[in-house]
């Protein structure tokens, strides 16, 4: 850390924590023109896109050297891993970037109706269902490639890339960003979207503001993936889930990707996670409860090594609840809250945040108004931050234990499992909604999922639906390669 000595709250000067310094009293633009952004991923560059939209500079501020090709990058390690983005990220990503879900297409991302993906849950497999929604599935780095293209072209946004941020200070009504031996930007607000390792807890101690009162729930959840290419030797063009339980914690997917490829994952908990070589990846699969994604495997051609994940824990920091909060600085993606990764929530819930923010970035002007609008863009962690957390909970390699609440919460939702195998439309149309964050954890007890509910409890429960057909393909397809 390098501290300026004409800089006086400079990080590192202020050590001991105090209740939050007296913000000055000088005229403060009531709108930042300047914004900058810390991390150029996702949450980075949706706020990039969000404050552009509303009139303002943005400088997005990125330690990575970003290449023009969709290539992993080491400032985002999980990048060798599937990602795919929930309906309510599509529909953000749409309102803040129109067009671009086409763009993804365009570039080779498959639309998967998720109603249709074969999906083995712990009661059996999933039936087709229209109720749903598709996701489009791609590599991470061809979707961050595109998705950075389309803001960096929007007016008033400049990349500093290769540059690391070290630490932030105030001057008057300024911020100051201070970047690893390349000297300082001045802007008028900042927003941190440095991600799960964000060094702004330590950076606001040194101006002494208290840290954040910060939840960690892990379940030691692992992931390893591999890529594969698809020479003909399969026709499945869905893709294929595989749920783990606490029961069985050991789950994989199989989703299909740009230029024929398709991403392989597996994932477990505690000492059941997988390994980082072929031969256990080949093993894990062999250990699954129905043969489909080891022979889909077969019939692959490999295309890279194994990749392993697991930083996984759900990881929240509630900026902005207890003690001071500075004017003009907001947190938002996974520097604000990272979830377990295996319910695809981190894109999407950052491009919610930056819904709000586009109106944020409007009342920044004093640090009452920052300190509610930051707990605005936390409060969106609320619905996702419950299912990640009560779900892990129930798994024995978990930090902690369900409480009461979540006990009969997880006891609802399993009975709707059990009628959601035997096609109960209403427990499918609930759980898709409340998966894919398009309404209120209310769904779950809207009058004909209760109806259902407690219709189970006194009759009997519908027969499971069949393996699905499209999978009788792959032994064939492992053949015919
Ligand atoms: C294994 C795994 C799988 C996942 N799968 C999914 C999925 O399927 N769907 C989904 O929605 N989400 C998924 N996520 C979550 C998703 O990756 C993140 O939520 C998403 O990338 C948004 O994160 P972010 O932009 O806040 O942070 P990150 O993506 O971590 O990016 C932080 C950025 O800040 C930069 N940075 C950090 N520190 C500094 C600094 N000091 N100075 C300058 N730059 C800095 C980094 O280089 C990086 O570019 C997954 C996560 C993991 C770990």
């Amino acid at each position: 850390m390098v501290n300026s000595p004409d800089s006086p709250t400079a990080v590192g000067i202020h050590r001991t924590p105090m209740p939050g310094p007296a913000e000055p009293v000088s005229w403060a633009p009531s709108r930042p023109q300047r914004v900058a952004v810390i991390g150029a991923s996702f949450a980075g560059l949706f706020a990039a896109a969000a404050v552009a939209a509303a009139g303002r500079e943005v400088i997005l501020v990125e330690r990575d050297v970003l290449k023009n090709t969709p290539e992993p990058r080491p400032g985002v390690p999980q990048g060798r891993q599937p990602h795919v983005v929930l309906h309510r990220g599509v529909l953000a990503m749409q309102q803040l970037l129109p067009g671009v879900a086409e763009e993804l297409l365009a570039a080779g991302a498959q639309r998967l109706d998720t109603g249709h993906l074969p999906w083995l849950s712990p009661y059996g497999w999933m039936p087709a269902s229209d109720a749903s929604y598709h996701v489009y599935s791609l590599s991470r780095p061809l979707m961050e490639l595109l998705v950075r293209r389309r803001v960096l072209s929007l007016p008033g946004v400049t990349l500093r890339q290769g540059v690391r941020v070290e630490g932030l200070s105030r001057s008057g009504n300024d911020w100051e960003v201070h970047l690893v031996n390349a000297g300082r930007i001045r802007a008028d607000a900042v927003i941190d979207a440095s991600g799960r390792s964000s060094r702004l807890p330590h950076w606001l101690a040194g101006l002494g503001y208290p840290g954040p009162p910060t939840a960690l729930i892990e379940a030691r959840l692992g992931y390893a993936s591999r890529r594969f290419r698809n020479n003909g030797g399969v026709s499945l063009r869905t893709g294929v889930v595989m749920l783990a339980t606490p029961e069985l914690p050991r789950g994989a997917l199989a989703l299909p990707i740009e230029d024929g490829r398709w991403m392989v994952l597996e994932n477990g908990y505690g000492d059941q996670r997988p390994g980082r070589d072929v031969a256990s990846f080949e093993r894990f699969l062999a250990t699954l409860p129905d043969p489909a994604l080891s022979r889909l495997v077969a019939a692959l051609e490999p295309d890279g090594d194994v990749a392993v994940h697991r930083q996984t824990g759900n990881q929240r920091r509630r900026y902005g609840r207890r003690g001071a909060w500075p004017r003009g600085l907001l947190v938002v993606g996974d520097s604000l809250c990272a979830f377990n990764p295996i319910y695809g929530q981190g894109i999407t819930v950052a491009a919610c945040q930056a819904e709000v923010l586009q109106k944020a970035v409007n009342h920044l002007s004093n640090a009452r108004s920052t300190r509610r609008w930051q707990r605005r863009i936390t409060a969106l962690t609320d619905f996702p931050w419950a299912v990640s957390t009560s779900e892990d909970l129930r798994y024995p390699s978990a930090n902690g234990r369900q409480d009461l609440v979540q006990r009969l919460m997880s006891r609802w939702t399993d009975r709707m499992s059990r009628l959601a195998v035997g096609d109960d439309q209403a427990c499918l149309q609930a759980f898709a909604d409340t998966y894919h964050l398009m309404g209120s954890p209310s769904r779950l007890f809207a009058p004909r999922v209760a109806a259902s509910v407690l219709r189970s409890m006194v009759g009997t429960l519908p027969k499971p639906a069949p393996r699905p057909a499209v999978l009788d393909g792959l032994a064939q397809d492992n053949v015919t390669t």
